[in-house]
């Protein structure tokens, strides 16, 4: 259980990502304006704040500075500009991660997650459970519906950042980097023949996809089936 703080003008905004962590069992609650959420990041000690940055009384970047200036807490900031120097500066004032609006509830919480990942790296170490899929990452052994899955070591790993990102989209790039230990460039064969592999084991195709989706041009994200059904 998690305690998200949202600063949001939006109603609209604000309802639906309510809704949304509400119903994944998070305790949320709400500012409207940049002072609202000021005294309420302070007052009500959240895990984690999401923090647009249109806001209609002080602009989301100062109140991000003020937050700062009192608090570690994590800082997902949501803009509305899709724009490099406003996330840049954002990101330089403090914040942890950034969303571009409009986005979805999932990547809202796989963002949450993140952020809680990195700021409680010595939090003991839990297995991954998506559905029937169960990735434990102590003993490295992966279930499917109970039945044990035989990987090979990048296919583990592989199979480990995307249950870590549920929801998310990984980019080849990233892959490379995290399972390869690879910077930018070439590669992406590697990564589409291990993630061949894996599905296969998974017994499923990238035709026929279950948990592993392509994403095409961008990357690849594994879901809960029954949620993206
Ligand atoms: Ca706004």
């Amino acid at each position: 259980m998690t305690a998200v703080l949202i600063i949001e003008d939006d109603p609209a905004i604000r309802t639906a990502i309510i809704r949304t962590l509400g119903a994944s069992g998070h305790v949320v609650t709400s500012a409207a304006t940049g002072i609202a959420g000021l005294t309420s990041a302070v007052d009500d000690n959240p895990d984690v704040v999401v923090l647009d940055l249109g806001l209609p009384d002080i602009d989301g970047l100062r109140v991000l500075s003020m937050v700062r200036a009192v608090s570690q807490v994590p800082v997902i900031v949501a803009t509305a500009r899709d724009d490099e120097r406003v996330i840049v500066r954002a990101l330089d004032a403090g914040a942890d991660d950034y969303l571009v609006k409009p986005f979805g509830g999932e990547q809202l919480e796989a963002r949450i997650r993140a952020v809680l990942r990195r700021v409680a790296p010595n939090a003991p170490v839990l297995p991954i459970i998506v559905r029937d899929l169960v990735v434990n990452p102590i003993t490295r052994e992966v279930t499917l519906a109970g039945s044990s899955i035989e990987l090979s070591r990048k296919e583990f790993d592989l199979l480990h950042l995307l249950a870590q990102r549920v929801g998310e989209v990984v980019t080849k790039r990233e892959i490379l980097a995290e399972v390869w230990r690879q910077g930018y460039g070439g590669g992406d064969r590697t990564v589409d023949v291990h993630l061949s592999w894996l599905r296969r084991k998974l017994g499923e195709t990238a035709a026929q996809p279950v948990y592993i989706h392509s994403v095409r041009g961008v990357g690849v994200r594994l879901v809960d089936p029954a949620r993206s059904a």
